[in-house]
Parts: structure tokens; C-alpha cells; sequence
């Protein structure tokens, strides 16, 4: 089975580098799969786990935004923050999301609720990514 490489960079580290069979991402548009040969292409992402397929195997990536470039049988995602799920505090992941909506129920202003929905969103996708 053919192989595209999939590289996640954040700012701090290489968080992933590995051949694999497929890729699922949610863009910004919607969900996209990526297989190799696929046409060059620059995403925005949304907060959302990535899924990596390999052989028999899958593996989820919690990617908090930032952006795909597909390239000739390469996937390169950039992203400020970024997890596998087995580097994920799940316990650390709750409190953020009891903190980010005890903040959505409460009156605020239009900056602290766009911060607080991101908040949410980054806590829910480490949620579901450590769980998979
Ligand atoms: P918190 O409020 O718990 O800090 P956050 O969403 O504000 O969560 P970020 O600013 O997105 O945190 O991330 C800061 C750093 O901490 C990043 O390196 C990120 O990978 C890491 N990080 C955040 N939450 C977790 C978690 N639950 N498990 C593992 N690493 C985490």
C-alpha cells in the first residue's frame, strides 16, 4: 500500500513523523481525507483530533488549529499546540474544560467568550484524541 509522510510541528517540537496509508483532518470547510498523490493544497484547521491511518492500525493527533500543506506525498501540519494521545492529561484536559465553561455560563465580555469557546474546543478534542 502506498505511503505518504505525515510531519505535525508545533513552534516547540516535532510532535509527529511518520508513513502512512491516509490522513483525516478537519479543515475549516470540512472534514478532508488525504491520500498520497493528492493535489497540492493549504488548510486552515480547525481544534479537532487528526486521524492517521496506517496498515491495519489508526492513531489520533489533537491538533489545536494552525494549518495543512499537502505536498507531493507529503503532509506537513504547523499548529501552535499539539498532542499525541498518549501525552495527554486527561485530568489536567477536564478541569480546562469545567473552567472554560463555568466562563461561557457566566456573563462576560465578547473576547473572553471567543477565549473561553477556544479554551473549550482544545479541552474537548484532548478529551476525545486520549480516549481513541
Ligand atoms: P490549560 O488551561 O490546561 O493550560 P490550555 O488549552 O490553555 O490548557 P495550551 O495553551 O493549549 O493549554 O497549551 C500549553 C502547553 O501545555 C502546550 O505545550 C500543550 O501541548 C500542553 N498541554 C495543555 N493541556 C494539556 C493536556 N491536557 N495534556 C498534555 N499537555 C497539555
Amino acid at each position: 500500500m502506498s505511503t505518504l509522510r505525515l510531519e505535525i510541528v508545533t513552534p516547540e517540537r516535532k510532535v509527529y513523523e511518520q508513513d502512512v496509508n491516509m490522513v483525516v483532518v478537519h479543515g475549516v470547510g470540512g472534514q478532508l481525507g488525504i491520500l498520497p498523490h493528492h493535489v497540492p493544497l493549504v488548510t486552515p484547521l480547525k481544534i479537532a483530533p487528526v486521524k492517521a491511518k496506517k496498515d491495519n492500525s489508526e492513531e489520533f493527533i489533537a491538533v489545536h488549529g494552525g494549518f495543512m500543506e499537502v505536498r507531493k506525498d507529503k503532509v506537513v501540519i504547523l499548529a501552535e499546540t499539539a498532542e499525541l494521545g498518549a501525552d495527554i492529561d486527561v485530568a489536567r484536559a477536564q478541569q480546562a474544560k469545567d473552567r472554560a465553561e463555568h466562563r461561557l455560563s457566566s456573563k462576560q465580555d465578547e473576547i473572553d467568550h471567543k477565549r473561553a469557546e477556544l479554551a473549550l474546543q482544545r479541552a474537548v478534542t484532548r478529551i476525545q484524541t486520549s480516549g481513541r
